[in-house]
């Protein structure tokens, strides 16, 4: 399919042309999903649904009524609820569940014609960094079948990898966007907490769950990211605010920005190969005519540790909805309304969400609460207060996404040692700040590398404008895994 790696705007620029149809589009697209079925990263598919979508795009487009993303694909991580394809956020809990409703942000890109090509596997409640927590089991890394694609959008990140869509929604609680879209070769942007709409997210982590994007450029994200957030009355934390082209600044020069870096992740932990792709990356913007500033972040330090009880903690909270009587799995066998809900939930989830939900309800209990949650919660205040601070004399953050590149099946099965990987994504999320990860560089391992662009609140469009600024540059965003 001569279509599978084209950007959004290019796409958009032929639809709009006739140069293809949306269902041709689609059908192209659908037949890639099925021919790479072995990558796992898709969990439902259901092209009459999709050729549907196409059809309705493509009788706009003829009428003249069509907006620019019209026709244009997308799929969407299963964490989103859709009324056409069943929503599992890869639990056996949710399995076959279908929706009454669409999430707002399916609903709004739905609204701008996009056609939904299906759902997307990733790990368990968006709890993982590997996409081997899913239910459904793991997905493939396009760049190598050792390596996991990341986590928790690890189906969404595969899909824009492998060519199978050029765009789609993840989420990212504590760097499920940031990481994959590093491990992966793709670029993923997470905007600022209560930009895009929870309702109909399934829930994680309340106060951190964020919808994204992942796609092959910072311009595709730029150019989606407008149609996907905006207020929503039926999401409390939902940020009233008029909506804005993020397209704006794209090709603004860089010139006089001052970069932050954060010169203690740069340094003992970081593999050398990363280090090098982002030293470069940072001598670009400097000879762009942008300041490198060195910067300390102290109490970032401690967001691994709070993000697991605060995470935990909101997770025990949002899981105890999934007891068997209102939706999601019952256990056929039972002899009272106590051992039904036990054995439900037993038989309902898996390894991961039963330890964060101990957890949990360890820190939330009666004599625990003070010297876990709200300890947690205090500190979380300080980091949120420390990267403010930062961004008084910063424009925005470079920093690694994770410590090295993807790494192998199974490296991780400690989930300390999980956990602990989580260590340059996690600070930015208990702040609610957006970030943008982009790859820089390919090691000699074969996998690539990323660089994480992080910014004070609402300040998306300047992340994608020095993303943008590097992708003009380099064509690390346009190599492609071999196979695909
Ligand atoms: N890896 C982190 C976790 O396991 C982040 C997950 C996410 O952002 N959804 O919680």
């Amino acid at each position: 399919m001569e279509n599978a790696f084209v950007s959004v705007a290019e796409l958009s620029r032929r639809l709009m042309n006739r140069e293809v149809s949306a269902v041709e589009l689609a059908r192209g697209y659908l037949e890639r999903i099925e021919a790479h079925k072995s990558l796992n990263a898709f969990l439902d598919v259901r092209p009459e649904e999709t050729l549907k979508q196409a059809e309705a795009a493509d009788r706009l487009i003829a009428e003249g009524k069509a907006g620019p993303l019209a026709g244009v694909p997308i799929a969407h991580k299963d964490i989103f609820v859709t009324k056409e394809w069943a929503s599992t956020a890869a639990s056996r809990m949710l399995e076959g569940y279908m929706s009454p409703f669409d999430a707002t942000v399916v609903r709004q890109l739905k609204a701008a014609g996009m056609v939904c090509l299906g759902k997307l596997n990733c790990d368990e409640f968006a709890m993982g960094s590997g996409n081997e927590n899913s239910a459904y089991g793991r997905v493939g890394n396009p760049w190598d079948a050792n390596a996991v694609p990341g986590g928790s959008s690890g189906g969404s990140a595969a899909a824009v990898a492998a060519g199978l869509a050029p765009i789609v929604t993840g989420t990212d609680t504590g760097g499920s966007i940031r990481e994959p879209a590093s491990f992966t070769g793709v670029t993923g942007m997470k905007p600022t907490y209560g930009r895009p709409s929870r309702l109909g997210m399934i829930a994680f982590a309340s106060s951190l769950d964020t919808a994204g994007l992942l796609a092959h450029s910072a311009e595709d994200c730029a150019l989606v990211l407008g149609s996907m957030v905006g207020h929503d009355p039926w999401d409390s934390t939902s940020v009233d605010m008029p909506a804005e082209d993020f397209t704006r600044d794209l090709e603004k020069p860089v010139k006089g920005m001052r970069i932050g870096v954060p010169r203690s992740w740069m340094g003992e932990g970081l593999d050398a190969e990363v280090r090098a792709s982002i030293d470069a990356a940072l001598d670009f913007y400097r000879r762009e005519g942008a300041e490198i500033v060195d910067i300390e972040l102290p109490m970032a330090k401690l967001g691994v540790p709070v993000y697991y009880v605060v995470a935990c903690a909101e997770a025990s909270t949002n899981l105890s909805r999934y007891d068997g009587v209102r939706y999601g799995h019952r256990a056929a066998e039972y002899t009272d309304i106590e051992s039904m809900m036990k054995r439900s939930r037993d038989e309902g989830f898996g390894a991961e969400p039963k330890r964060r939900i101990m957890i949990g309800t360890y820190v939330l209990s009666h004599g625990y609460y003070d010297a876990y949650y709200l300890k947690a919660q205090r500190v979380r205040r300080l980091i949120a207060q420390e990267f403010h601070e930062t961004f008084r004399r910063v424009d925005a953050i470079a920093c690694p996404v994770s410590t090295g590149t993807a790494y192998d099946f199974g490296a991780n099965a400690d989930p300390v040692s999980a956990y602990l990987s989580d260590l340059y994504t996690v600070p930015a999320s208990l702040a609610g700040l957006p970030g943008v990860a982009m790859p820089c560089g390919i090691h000699s391992n074969g996998r690539p590398i990323g660089l994480q662009l992080l910014g004070e609140h609402f300040t998306e469009a300047r992340l994608l404008q020095l993303a943008h600024a590097w992708q003009r540059a380099t064509d690390w965003h346009q190599r492609r895994p071999a196979g695909y």
